[in-house]
């Protein structure tokens, strides 16, 4: 039975009540987790408020910095046992779960590193006067927490918030706390203090939404869908209380005839599979010159058809996706598509050892998609790419940014003021050019335009959004 973490202590709900945590590769529960409410958020806010102004608040940057090394060291000495639950969890194929603990190693060293490198300005102003900002912390940080890559989220946003001085209380996603309870735990046991950080699961619409409208909540990072990230902010608004949207995308890799199609193709083929397809930053939509289109897309074909679906402890291509109601959405577009008359070009295979109760999806590969057909301009948030032709450079740039998404753009060509050229045009917060990073290193600022959100996170900038900052003007003649 996983707990919640609240002032370096492991409790129940108030309530005793709990909800089941469900295994998505046997589609069968294996644990429970709080099904927390508002009280218990309170004690967590009141444990985060404690920290923040005492105990947490009161060390220095290099004193925080340290700390934040120790979890970084201690995250990777039970990696072992943070890439197990992260799997069994959410249905990651082994390579995954170990690369999401590195990453989430990586955020605390970055953050680490980072701590005692924020600083304010100095600014000339009139004469007699010395003008000064301070970066100070919000205080409390609320961090709502999505099921893709729980550990890489916690790692960007908590990292970044506890660097800047903060203390945090996670509502991680109810389809997975697992590791994100074992981590809070690491942290107390390395010496972070109590309510430096609070780990409260439950129900989006319940505590979740208790948290976006809590008064003792400072700043809200909140990584989802759309449609939460509306629902926070609205709730957030009514206190005016600061809020960094990530969610989700409809990314393109654009590919020019004059591309090296062998270092593509493998790029192309994993933005869209890795995680399942369950990535903010997937590349959803291969937009390809007509020139090649033909020849790329029999490649493509080849290499969906050698794709491998099964259990996550298999460790093949893709494992399954998180839960039934997931399963039943990619089903929607892909029915959806089918009616549409939308040519499936390739699929990949779900291997015979995939128990039934699991939540699998073969890679999907289709052509000629519309660019108005929902499947071309939602987020499926499974494994399936949409291939569109284009004329020309200004079709390709017209395509890319036909979406509400702008989230991530990966470009393609040899020529190198064509690269630059698309980088200025494409509307997203990250281009990649030759090469597509999946939402990119730890240290590269992330973040989305349009309805991709709003807000950076990741790397050095993320620091800033997790301070306010306070301009003093001295008159000393
Ligand atoms: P979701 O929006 O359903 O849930 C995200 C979190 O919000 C969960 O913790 C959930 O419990 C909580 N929540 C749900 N309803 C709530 C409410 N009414 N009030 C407050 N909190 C509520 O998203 P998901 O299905 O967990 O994750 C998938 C989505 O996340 C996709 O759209 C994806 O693109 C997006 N995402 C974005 C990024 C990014 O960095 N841009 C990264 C990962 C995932």
């Amino acid at each position: 039975m996983a707990l919640n973490f609240i002032a370096n202590q492991s409790c129940n709900a108030a309530s005793g009540q709990t909800l089941a945590v469900l295994d998505p590769s046997y589609g069968e529960a294996f644990d429970t987790i709080p099904r927390s409410a508002a009280t218990d958020l309170d004690a967590a806010v009141q444990a985060a408020r404690s920290a923040a102004t005492s105990t947490w608040g009161k060390l220095t940057a290099a004193e925080r910095g340290r700390l934040l090394h120790k979890l970084s060291v201690a995250i990777t000495a039970n990696g072992e046992e943070l890439w197990a639950l992260e799997q069994r969890d959410c249905g990651k194929p082994t390579a995954q779960a170990k690369a999401d603990v590195v990453a989430l190693a990586r955020y605390f060293e970055f953050y680490a590193g980072s701590a005692d490198k924020l600083h304010g300005q100095t600014i000339p102003y009139l004469d007699g006067y010395s003008v000064l900002t301070w970066r100070e912390p919000h205080g409390v940080t609320g961090h709502v927490i999505p099921w893709n890559y729980p550990m890489q989220i916690f790692g960007r946003s908590v990292g970044a918030s506890l660097a800047a001085g903060n203390a945090c209380v996670v509502k991680p996603s109810e389809d997975a706390c697992l590791s994100l309870i074992r981590v809070a735990q690491i942290a107390a046991e390395v010496g972070f203090p109590a309510g430096a950080i609070n780990i409260v699961c439950g129900l989006g619409h319940e505590v979740g939404a208790d948290l976006a409208k809590h008064p003792g909540i400072d700043h809200i990072s909140f990584t989802g869908s759309p449609h939460v990230g509306t629902l926070i902010a609205q709730m957030a608004a009514e206190r005016h209380c600061p809020v960094t949207l990530e969610l989700g995308g409809k990314s393109p890799q654009i590919v020019f005839a004059d591309a090296d199609l062998d270092a593509a193709l493998p790029f192309l083929v994993n933005a869209i599979i890795q995680n399942s397809g369950q990535t903010c930053s997937a590349g959803s939509r291969v937009l390809i010159e007509r020139s090649i289109y033909e020849p790329l897309l029999a490649r493509l074909a080849t290499a969906f058809e050698r794709l491998r679906v099964g259990p996550a402890a298999m460790n093949l291509d893709l494992g399954p996706l998180i839960r039934q109601t997931q399963q039943q959405r990619v089903w929607d577009f892909l029915s959806d598509a089918q009616v549409a008359g939308i040519p499936m070009v390739a699929q990949g295979v779900v291997v015979d050892d995939a128990p039934e109760s699991g939540f699998y999806q073969a890679p999907t590969l289709l052509r000629d998609v519309p660019v108005n057909h929902r499947i071309a301009q939602e987020e499926v948030f499974g494994p399936v790419l949409c291939a569109l032709p284009f004329a020309d450079e200004d079709d390709a740039v017209t395509l890319a940014n036909a979406t509400k998404f702008g989230l991530v753009a990966g470009i393609w060509t040899r020529d190198g003021a064509r690269q630059l050229r698309m980088a200025k045009r494409v509307q997203a917060g990250q281009v990649f050019i030759n090469n597509y990073g999946a939402g990119g290193g730890v240290e590269l600022p992330f973040g989305g335009y349009k309805s991709s959100g709003h807000g950076r996170e990741k790397g050095f900038e993320a620091l800033y959004g997790f301070t306010t900052l306070k301009t003093v003007a001295i008159r000393h003649g």
